[in-house]
């Protein structure tokens, strides 16, 4: 915290939402919050759906737990897990970003090309792509948008041996261990690139703040 970083919550076993009734969400949502706060020593009020699973019944289970922030919007009508979730009743407050009495949502940054929307900023697609072509990329996106946020795993970051469940299917092996070593050089590379364009780096909590929600 004390190095500008904020904690939020990423579920209790990244199971997919779309897989899970709305007293289990709510349930395993306050159980994961309990844990975290317990460890940290503070309040945590902010929401990543694992695989962007998020629903609009459990956003609005998320606003009346007291939540008040969740980044799990994403257009990614192409992957069969991702949905675009409903956000009807929100204002959209600026590139990204929507609100509603005091919630905000954070849209995870994609790219259109060509009829699909290409998330660019995190996961197996930082992993996978080479800077070179993250480089087009972020310039091609940096055209259209004010706002950007990067999301990493830790696991990602490193290219120490994961304990991976056995009997994982190829594809799924492939997308969890594909292009981790070197993906902490290369987010290095992608937040220089950033910091030479002049953007300036803050936390969703600081951004709620700044937009006067809290
Ligand atoms: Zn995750």
């Amino acid at each position: 915290m004390r190095r500008g970083h904020a904690l939020a919550c990423h579920g209790l076993d990244h199971g997919l939402l779309t897989d899970k009734g709305l007293d289990q969400f709510a349930d395993e949502t306050q159980r994961a919050r309990a844990m975290i706060e317990a460890a940290a020593g503070q309040r945590i009020t902010g929401y990543r759906a694992s695989c962007f699973t998020m629903e609009r019944d459990k956003l609005d289970v998320l606003r009346q737990m007291g939540f008040t922030y969740d980044s799990s919007k994403i257009r990614f009508v192409q992957h069969p897990l991702y949905r675009n979730l409903d956000l009807t009743g929100f204002q959209q407050a600026d590139d990204l970003v929507y609100v509603r009495e005091g919630f905000a949502e954070y849209e995870i940054p994609t790219l259109e090309i060509g009829g699909y929307s290409v998330p660019i900023s995190g996961g197996g697609y930082l992993r996978l792509f080479p800077f070179w072509l993250l480089h087009i990329l972020l310039g091609l996106y940096a055209r259209r948008h004010e706002n950007f946020t990067i999301y990493v795993h830790p696991f990602e970051l490193t290219d120490l041996p994961l304990p991976l469940p056995k009997g994982l299917g190829r594809a799924t092996r492939f997308r969890c261990l594909v292009g981790r070593r070197g993906n902490l050089k290369k987010l290095r590379r992608v937040i220089r690139w950033l910091k030479k364009r002049g953007a300036r780096f803050l936390t969703l909590e600081a951004d709620r703040r700044e937009r006067g929600l809290s």
